[in-house]
């Protein structure tokens, strides 16, 4: 009979979140496959564990995925860790889940820390719709696709961002959805520098080139206030359509991508755009 895999949730900072559950699962389980094996062997020796480990991250986790799939397949039961919070949570474990589920493997998720609720919860801004957008793209031509793809957006909005990005992602955020959109900026959640920076993209942009960012950020945006969603006309509609193919993007493409970033109706669009060349 094939065992199961559980994806444990470690600590993002302080270990006394580790709870009784993920500790006695880690004890349990066959074997422990961890994003960085040092990481992890530092928490396993804190909690007095001491369980064969494999690595399964990023650069190996084609090969090694496999390696664990056929161990769970004859029967072992795997807990997966990432380096801190939920694994599957934008790292490798998204990836080890889905095969996982392909081959009929149980997986049992055990509930625990994970930065973006954490973030969310402490926010200040409305958690009843929420998105989560994961990390932005280092390129700045995609960063600001990706960004641009949420103009309309009326829900709040969640992004994991390194610190010596911060600043750029800023700046792009403020010209994307103006200087003046709420954001609440939480670093080192649950360490000893814990923060929560309560502003504006605009204000935000001013502190950060001031003093460079130091430490973990999970970046929440409110979304764009409701009536900006009829707000865009079919003139707006045009230039879009035209600025995107000027990139190179396909008429049907560029039409596709404007109805939904201003929210209006492919036909509209389609027909307000019919001369644009
Ligand atoms: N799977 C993890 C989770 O959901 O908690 C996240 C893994 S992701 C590779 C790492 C990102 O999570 C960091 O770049 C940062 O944006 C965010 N993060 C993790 N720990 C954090 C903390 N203590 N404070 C603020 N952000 C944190």
């Amino acid at each position: 009979m094939a065992g199961m895999l559980y994806l444990v949730p470690t600590p993002i900072g302080n270990l006394g979140d580790i709870s009784i559950r993920c500790k006695q699962t880690l004890e349990s389980a066959d074997f422990i496959a961890a994003e960085d094996t040092r990481v992890t062997l530092k928490l396993l020796n804190h909690l007095g564990i001491k369980k064969s480990l494999v690595s399964y991250y990023e650069h190996n986790k084609a090969f090694k995925g496999n390696v664990i799939l056929d161990r769970i397949l004859a029967g072992e039961t795997c807990a997966l860790v990432s380096d801190a919070g939920s694994p599957a949570i934008s790292d490798p474990g998204e990836e080890l889940v889905m095969l996982c589920a392909q081959h009929g493997i149980t997986v049992c998720a055990i509930p625990g820390p994970c930065a973006v609720i954490t973030a969310l919860s402490i926010s200040g801004q409305t958690t009843g719709r929420f998105c989560f957008e994961g990390f932005l793209s280092t390129a700045k031509k995609s960063r600001r696709e990706h960004l641009e793809s949420l103009i309309g957006e009326t829900r709040t909005m969640i992004f994991y961002e390194a610190p010596h990005k911060l600043l750029n992602t800023l700046e792009d955020m403020a010209s994307v959805f103006g200087a003046d959109r709420p954001i609440s900026l939480c670093r080192e959640l649950t360490k000893l520098h814990e923060e929560v920076v309560r502003t504006t993209l605009g204000e935000a942009v001013a502190k950060y080139t001031e003093n460079p960012p130091k430490g973990e950020f999970v970046l929440v945006v409110a979304g764009a206030p409701a009536q900006e969603k009829a707000q865009f006309t079919a003139e707006d509609a045009v230039s879009r359509v035209a600025q995107l193919m000027a990139e190179g993007i396909s008429r049907k493409d560029a039409v596709k991508q404007t109805a939904k970033e201003l929210n209006l109706p492919k036909n509209v669009v389609y027909n307000a755009a019919l001369n644009v060349e």
